[in-house]
């Protein structure tokens, strides 16, 4: 997979091609510029066909098209079947069902109580205020630290070493509002995974860490949760469950009752998984970021097939939603 192939890049609107070269997975394409040897991701809108030895145009998302005459790498690369987008699905997706009762619970209770209605009364996560997602990330992870994780028993040198990829993702993303942090745990039953609550704080499983080969491979992860923060989906998730009735309840204080009315409704907690829009849109984050700071935007798509063969389940390139956080 990921055979490179040399061709011409056309900029959006422009007749004028540039040598380039195209690397790709399932949607992603990386095009770098030979003379400049500037990269960028982009997504995939279309492939002509082969048609003998005529020039395979892919067209990319904003308009740019990359040309080659490698029909045989064309075909190589893209029959793979490797779907880039929404890999981490299946990874993350143990978390969901725990996680996002403690999060819908501990975040609606203490932070939308104390500090939040009017904010969740406005009803959009785009404007709900920094120090209100930090208040409820530290309710959910007190919760999620007594139910979920141990403590981490990765050596110092390694949890430098990572966070020292994450400053590094955090630099490129510029994200300033609210904070991100990395912080590091034993994921106990969830085993290898990661997460990102809405105020910025991502956690990372020691046997996340185990099970990946390279740097790159957790980078990408990192990335990829750093995308969810960055792009609001958890908050936009809890903001579309929380309906009137369920800020009522909480207004009218009768919290023990709805507690255990969430519990009951798995509906809910399945709906508050992230869709795959959401899981998209972070895997291509992902994949600017790791560009960005010259790292493989496809080593974590490695590590997540690994990771996906080792549950004993059928193996599948599609997404399901309901099998994520
Ligand atoms: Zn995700």
């Amino acid at each position: 997979m990921n055979d490179t192939l040399s061709g011409r890049y056309y900029p959006p609107g422009s007749s004028a091609a540039e040598p380039a070269t195209l690397r790709a997975s399932g949607g992603l394409a990386i095009i770098t510029l030979e003379e400049s040897g500037k990269a960028k991701p982009f997504e995939i809108i279309n492939m002509s066909d082969r048609l003998a030895n005529i020039a395979r145009k892919i067209t990319l998302k904003g308009g740019g098209v990359f040309e080659t005459a490698d029909n045989e790498g064309v075909d190589r690369a893209f029959n793979q079947g490797g779907a880039f987008a929404g890999r981490l699905t299946k990874v993350e997706s143990s978390l969901k069902y725990v996680a996002v009762l403690a999060l819908l619970t501990v975040a609606a209770l203490v932070g939308m109580y104390r500090y939040g209605l009017p904010a969740l009364a406005s009803g959009a996560a785009n404007f709900t205020p920094s120090s209100v997602v930090s208040l409820m990330d530290a309710g959910t992870l007190s919760t999620v630290d007594k139910v979920l994780f141990n403590a981490s028993n990765l050596d110092k040198a390694r949890k430098r070493e990572i966070s020292g990829l994450f400053d590094e993702l955090v630099m490129q993303a510029g994200q300033n509002e609210p904070a991100l942090k990395l912080l590091f745990r034993d994921g106990g039953r969830l085993g290898a995974n990661a997460i990102a609550l809405p105020g910025g704080t991502i956690i990372i499983t020691d046997q996340l860490i185990a099970a990946a080969k390279s740097d790159d491979e957790i980078a990408g992860v990192l990335g990829h949760e750093i995308g969810h923060v960055e792009l609001r989906h958890s908050l936009k998730q809890i903001y579309r469950v929380l309906g009137i009735g369920f800020m009522v309840t909480i207004i009218g204080g009768d919290s023990g009752q709805l507690v255990e009315d969430v519990i009951a409704q798995a509906a809910v907690l399945e709906s508050l998984s992230y869709t795959r829009k959401f899981e998209t849109e972070s895997d291509y984050r992902s994949a600017e970021l790791m560009v960005g700071i010259g790292r493989d935007p496809f080593a974590f798509v490695e590590l997540l097939k690994r990771l996906t063969n080792d549950d004993g389940k059928k193996k599948e390139n599609g997404y399901n939603p309901s099998r994520h956080l």
